[in-house]
């Protein structure tokens, strides 16, 4: 398949916004892959919704693709004559358009600049490392290159056996009918939420229960928010800190009441990943056991609208939150049966004439066979816990000159534990087309036509 300076595995936002900013400050030619499971113009499953329903979580000015930029999106979307505000939480369906126009222009400046730009679909299984390259093997192919991005996400919680619907995005709602009375959620998280206001828009009228182990929505957005009220929070109360301490500290500077608990919540993000860095290993364990549903819901919110319509769904009893883990479903001739595990034991749901599955995604390595195979061979640190690889702090996971390997996103969950949403990501873009471009300059990189 070639040989190429850069191979990025990974066609999400991560991939784009890696190969954008490199193509974008690339200064010489270059040949960079891309190896990725979807075909392109699939950006990973945040973005691949076709519906117009499912928003964005983050406000249109602070979605922008470039570390540089952050409204980059809103002034795209500004420049398609779309009427939107910059607070506005828009359809992540235009967001994948957003991303499709990044990599059109990439493609057409790749083209000016002499850069090669090659596109492969495929699962890549396993890197190897052979002395003055890397190559990414993809079942009997390989992709050499000397340097990798890994811009994998994760892979989303799965359970294929059984009648549980996996992709909930996916699912054609106008096939909802009358007869059908009664449907599952299994997660109470965005997802959920996404499901949730797509049944309500069809004007079903059946009965929808959403099962989780804390029963617990995501919080919403506070109307009118203004960036400029976050605080400045004294990072000696939070970093090098026990978690119990660092709890307190946030309960007290929420009770003070000086805030809204959304500006301190927003607050804690430029100290979260020194925070977790400085965590003992039990309160991590403790963290992400514990806390971890607490903070997502707090941290990653729904569009105020969206709450109110789910809470209006709830005061009619058309919604109903249960507080218990969903231990398998299996099909029986009433329907979807769920074996819950409770406070009370394992009980039994069942009659249920659909059942989604929305429980986000899955940070274990064990679960990700790509981590997994180059973890065996040391081509990555485990980042000392059960949840992906570790990097510098330019996002470099293994050097071996001339090779070099970069990661971005999901794999460093248990390394960052904030690298999930897009203000993280166009940031860690950023710093690994740095480090590659700077370093292509010096090694004076091979170029292929
Ligand atoms: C439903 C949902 C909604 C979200 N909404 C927002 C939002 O509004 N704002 C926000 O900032 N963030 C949001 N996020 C967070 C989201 O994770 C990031 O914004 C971003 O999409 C992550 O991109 P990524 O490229 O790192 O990972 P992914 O989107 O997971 O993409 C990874 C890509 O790599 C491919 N891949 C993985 N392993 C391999 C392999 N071994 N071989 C080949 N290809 C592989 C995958 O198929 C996929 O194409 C949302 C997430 C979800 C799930």
């Amino acid at each position: 398949m070639g040989w190429y300076d850069i191979a990025i595995v990974g066609g999400g936002f991560s991939g784009v916004a890696t190969i954008a900013n490199i193509v974008r400050d690339a200064s010489k030619p270059l040949a960079i892959a891309v190896v990725s499971r979807e075909p392109r113009g699939v950006f990973g499953p945040a973005y691949a919704t076709p519906r117009d329903e499912h928003l964005l979580n983050v406000p249109a000015a602070n979605m922008g693709l470039f570390a540089d930029n952050h409204r980059h999106f809103f002034e795209w979307v500004e420049a398609q004559g779309i009427a939107a505000a910059p607070g506005e939480y828009l359809p992540r369906k235009l967001y994948a358009q957003y991303l499709q126009s990044i990599l059109d222009t990439a493609r057409d400046t790749a083209r000016e600049k002499g850069i090669h730009l090659d596109w492969f679909q495929g699962e890549a299984e396993d890197i190897e490392d052979h002395a003055e390259y890397l190559s990414v093997r993809s079942g009997a192919e390989g992709i050499d290159a000397r340097v990798v991005v890994l811009a994998i996400g994760n892979a989303l919680h799965k359970d294929s056996a059984g009648p549980v619907i996996d992709q909930p995005w996916k699912f054609d709602f106008k096939t909802l009918s009358p007869a059908q009375k009664k449907i599952a959620l299994i997660g109470s998280g965005l997802t959920a939420a996404d499901i949730i206001i797509s049944i309500l828009d069809t004007g079903w009228q059946g009965e929808i229960t959403c099962y989780s182990g804390h029963a617990a929505l995501p919080r919403p957005h506070l109307a009118g928010y203004d960036a400029g009220k976050r605080v400045a929070l004294p990072p000696d109360q939070y970093i090098s800190q026990r978690l119990s301490t660092i709890m307190q500290a946030l309960r007290r500077e929420i009770k003070s009441g000086a805030r809204e608990w959304h500006y301190i919540i927003d607050s804690l993000r430029p100290l979260t990943q020194d925070i977790w860095r400085s965590l003992s290993a039990t309160d991590r364990e403790r963290l992400v056991k514990k806390y971890f549903t607490l903070w997502n819901i707090h941290r990653h919110r729904y569009a105020p609208h969206i709450a109110e319509r789910i809470d209006a769904a709830q005061k009619s009893g058309q919604l109903k939150m249960v507080q218990a883990r969903v231990a398998s479903a299996t099909q029986t001739p009433n329907g979807v049966a769920l074996e819950l595990t409770t406070k009370r034991g394992t009980e039994t749901a069942n009659g249920f004439d659909l059942g989604f599955r929305c429980t986000g995604v899955d940070y274990k390595t064990e679960n990700n066979p790509l981590l997994k195979n180059i973890l065996a061979k040391g081509l990555a640190k485990p980042s000392g816990n059960d949840y992906g690889i570790r990097a510098s702090d330019n996002m470099l996971v293994y050097r071996d000159r001339p090779c070099e390997m970069y990661a971005l996103g999901a794999p460093l969950f248990g390394a960052l534990f904030e690298t999930t949403a897009v203000p993280e990501l166009r940031a860690q873009a950023k710093l690994i087309s740095q480090a590659f471009l700077e370093d292509s300059i010096a090694s004076k990189s091979r170029a292929i036509g």
